[in-house]
């Protein structure tokens, strides 16, 4: 890992990142190698975890490719030099901005979307003119090892290359010093890369869970509402990071919005018999999502089958946050049902928790969405939708308090991976005398006028 690291600084400290040409080439490179082995990688994620053609390109391809081109059509424009005014004290002179990239980085991906969790990162590091070490998830071993044929076989090692492993190996990466670490994983793993990044003082940035509230008000379109709900709960079988954790309904509503969420259910293609389910990622975690269905609590669902590592859609109603299943972040298909009656308390019940990685308002009312907008903080959202944010490559993306540090996507990824060094650029002549020695009374008065 020293000698890698080392190869990649000294490739770093060459230049040759740094030119705009060079990060187009080798984001139109990349491009090309993933939509030329499509075939390989989705073989690969349906071993790991049975996930189809269909969602794998919806929800993992679609994003990279996304992220690529906006960064190829873009990186002109945020590379470039950024003028800001010059105040009166410096003037005559100019101030501006030059971006430039961090060095080397560190990128570790999680399992749960795997190619675009641990690709659209280190899309943002080349976009950057970083050099990239990408550790993916050793729990989607077959992802993994085909991302590392490919963009290993490739790349050269000292600008991208792909360490896989699990904690031995992310361990050993992370006593190097690196010049940014980009983790997306589990909170308290988010803490140990933290913990080994303050050693170098080295920038982080955290993509982490937690438990994502969703609200639905009285007046929303109830059949628009439960329809994008239930496809952004069960998608991936609950295995994604924004999924609607929780769902606080209210009570008006409830019985009406349990039956519309049951009927869609049943439309759905996710079936044990059909053999179209992403499977929960594997034996342990079946065993952990499945031990927070109540029975008592069941409105839909409620069978699993742990060998075969199948959870149905479920659906508990009558939740509190005493129950088992609102201890955690859920990370499986389970929808927690709770209902209320006053928007200010539920507002208060999720400020008492961690902050959201992510939060969904369903409501036509203007003044409330501006409430929970204004009030809460979260990482992002939508309103009137679940999890489409993060498909929108023009917006930021990523968590706050323990949801998170920093984002990614389009511009805020190349900002992550950036510096933005600060200038003021002046010449050599109208040197104004007023700061200089002798600090004489007229000098303070005039100084005091302009600054006042
Ligand atoms: P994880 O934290 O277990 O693993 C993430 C990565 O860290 C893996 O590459 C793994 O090899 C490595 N790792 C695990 N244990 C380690 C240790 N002790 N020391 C060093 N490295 C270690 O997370 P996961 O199970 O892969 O992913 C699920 C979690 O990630 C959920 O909490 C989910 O909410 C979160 N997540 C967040 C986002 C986001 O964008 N914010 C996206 C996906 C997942």
């Amino acid at each position: 890992m020293e000698k890698l690291v080392k190869t990649q600084l000294a490739y770093f400290n060459t230049n040759t990142t740094k030119a705009v040409s060079f990060r187009i080439e080798q984001l139109n490179k990349l491009y090309q190698l993933l939509v030329s082995n499509e075939a390989l990688l989705e073989e690969a994620i349906y071993k790991d975890y049975g996930k189809s053609t269909f969602e794998t390109f919806q929800t993992e391809f679609a994003t990279v490719y996304e992220e690529i081109k906006i960064a190829i059509r873009d990186l002109e424009q945020w590379s470039a030099i950024k003028p800001v005014a010059t105040d009166a004290r410096n003037a005559p002179a100019k101030s501006y901005q030059i971006p430039e990239p961090l060095g080397v980085s560190l990128v570790i991906g999680p399992w749960n979307y795997p190619y675009q969790l641990s690709l659209a990162p280190a899309v943002a590091a080349i976009a950057a003119g970083c050099t990239v070490i990408l550790k993916p998830s050793e729990l989607t071993a077959n992802c993994s090892a085909v991302m590392a044929k490919i963009i290993n076989e490739n790349f050269e090692e000292q600008y991208f290359h792909v360490v896989e492993g699990g904690i031995a190996e992310t361990t050993a990466l992370l006593d190097q010093k690196f010049d940014i670490i980009f983790f997306t994983g589990s909170v308290p793993v988010g803490k140990i890369v933290y913990q080994a990044a303050a050693k170098n003082l080295t920038p982080v940035v955290l993509e982490l869970g937690g438990k994502s509230p969703v609200i639905i008000m009285p007046d929303s379109d109830l059949e628009v509402t439960v329809k994008r709900l239930v496809w952004a709960k069960y998608l991936n079988s609950g295995q994604t990071c924004i999924a609607p954790d929780y769902v606080y309904v209210h009570q008006s509503i409830e019985q009406e919005f349990l039956e519309k969420v049951a009927k869609e259910i049943e439309k759905s293609d996710y079936k044990l018999e059909n053999g179209n389910f992403v499977k929960i990622i594997n034996e342990r975690n079946a065993e952990r999502v499945s031990g927070l269905i109540n029975p008592d609590k069941v409105y839909v669902g409620g069978n699993f089958n742990v060998a075969e590592r199948f959870i149905e859609p479920t659906v508990l109603h009558g939740v509190n946050w005493e129950d088992k299943v609102m201890k955690d972040e859920i990370f499986g298909p389970i929808m927690a049902v709770l209902t209320f009656d006053d928007l200010d308390t539920v507002i208060k019940e999720i400020k008492d928790r961690p902050k959201p990685l992510a939060l969904y308002v369903f409501t036509k009312d203007e003044n409330i969405q501006k409430k929970v907008m204004g009030e809460i903080s979260f990482g992002g959202g939508c309103i009137n939708d679940a999890i489409m944010h993060i498909s929108n490559g023009n917006l930021p993306f990523g968590g706050v308090g323990s949801s998170g540090l920093g984002n990614y996507h389009g511009e805020a990824g190349f900002r992550a991976f950036s510096h933005y060094k600060g200038i003021l650029e002046k010449e050599f002549t109208q040197d104004s005398d007023i700061k200089y020695s002798p600090h004489t009374e007229e000098k303070l008065q005039k100084m005091k006028a302009a600054a006042k």
